[in-house]
């Protein structure tokens, strides 16, 4: 049996790790001349977005026998609305590191593999499917779906980061949501040693927004982040990536084709994470493929979570800076703080996207009207 797969990143990795392991060679094509080339950047996993699956990584190692080491285990995540910071404490996730860091996570996979790839390729999607029984497309974003009539875009972002070196607590990151600053979107610090983070903002490409000057929201959410960390951060690295395509597909699956990864819709709207999904997929079309399941089937949960995540994003999208306020500060009292902390720590399978997303529609459907 022939497969090709298109893209050596997480999902197309994770993909070929377990079709190999099952007995079938993939050959991988990579446009890039090497796994995980491109800027390093950090990122993180956290379990309460995962559910009804407890902890992210000790799952992926006991269900399919795939080892991704983290950066650090979070044991505090600080949240900082306009006016407001509160925290959530224990064991809620995982940062890892991403494209060329000797630790990123397309790295490690990489190690576990054992089939070829084929670095610098130009090989076109057509002349593939003509080639090979199976063709797996996992370029990390949605742009063959969308050629092939089967991505609905629900709406692209852009981001700004860079690496920033000052003193950092490995294990707290920083999420920031302040429209004052960042419109309609949130900014984030995940620090990768006790001396480098990435410092990153995203915002959805509405009108309003693409109107603003890039680089001076850049400055203002810089100082923001730098005050309320109380130092000077130094910048290295900096990068911007546009037009970041955030959908999913109307079928994973179109005769020969697979869809995996970004390719299938793996981002989630509402606050951007996507690498636990996209292993998720890689591993489920492999599934198919060896006869072990049905990739439909198994994905159908993931579009259910991919739109719960969408009526989030309008949820934070129609919530003003005074409402974030008292949505952080609440964090803080007494009761829901403890009450938090349970519902995103790794010992509970509580679904709490699942369960608010009615609430979240009916708040939006109010708002909207
Ligand atoms: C700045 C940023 C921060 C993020 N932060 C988080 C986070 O904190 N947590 C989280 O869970 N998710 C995060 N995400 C999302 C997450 O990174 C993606 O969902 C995930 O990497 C998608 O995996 P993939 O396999 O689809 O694509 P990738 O891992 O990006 O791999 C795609 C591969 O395909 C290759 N390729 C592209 N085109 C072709 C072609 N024509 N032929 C051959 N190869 C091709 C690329 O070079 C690349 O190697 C973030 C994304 C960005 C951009």
């Amino acid at each position: 049996m022939k497969v090709a797969i298109m893209g050596a990143g997480i999902s197309g990795l994770s993909c070929a790790i377990m079709l190999e392991r099952n007995g079938i060679e993939p050959t991988i094509f990579e446009k890039r001349s090497r796994v995980g080339d491109r800027f390093i950047n950090a990122e993180s996993m956290f379990d309460i977005l995962n559910r009804p699956i407890k902890d992210c990584l000790p799952y992926i190692k006991e269900k399919f026998n795939i080892e991704l080491q983290p950066i650090s285990e979070v044991d505090k995540l600080f949240i900082h609305s306009k006016n407001e910071v509160s925290s959530i404490d224990g064991k809620i996730g995982y940062t890892n590191m991403r494209g060329r860091h000797e630790e990123s996570f397309e790295r490690q996979l990489e190690k576990q593999l054992k089939s070829k790839i084929i670095f610098n390729s130009t090989d076109q999607y057509e002349t593939l499917c003509k080639e090979f029984d199976y063709v797996i497309l996992a370029t990390g974003d949605g742009e063959y779906a969308s050629n092939l009539g089967n991505y609905r875009c629900d709406l692209t972002c852009t981001i700004v980061g860079a690496t920033v070196v000052g003193d950092f607590i490995k294990s707290n990151p920083h999420v920031w949501f302040n429209y004052d600053i960042i419109p309609k979107g949130y900014g984030w610090l995940i620090p990768f040693s006790e001396k480098e983070a990435n410092l990153v903002m995203a915002y959805p490409d509405y009108p309003n927004n693409i109107k603003l000057d890039r680089q001076s929201m850049w400055q203002k959410f810089y100082d923001l982040a730098s005050n309320n960390l109380e130092q000077n951060f130094k910048v290295r690295d900096s990068f911007q990536i546009t037009r970041y395509m955030m959908g999913i597909c109307i079928r994973p699956k179109i005769d020969n084709t697979y869809f995996i990864g970004n390719c299938f819709g793996t981002i989630s709207p509402g606050l951007g994470f996507g690498q636990f999904v996209s292993i998720l997929t890689g591993v489920y079309c492999a599934y198919d493929i060896l006869g072990m399941g049905k990739y439909e089937k198994l994905v159908e949960p993931l579009f259910e979570n991919y739109n719960n995540s969408l009526v989030l994003r309008r949820y934070l999208e129609n919530l003003t800076d005074e409402e974030l306020d008292k949505i952080v500060k609440d964090l803080d009292n007494k009761l829901l703080d403890k009450l938090i902390d349970k519902l995103c720590d790794n010992k509970t399978s509580v679904d709490i996207l699942k369960i608010s997303t009615p609430i979240m529609k009916l708040i939006n459907k109010i708002k909207e009207d």
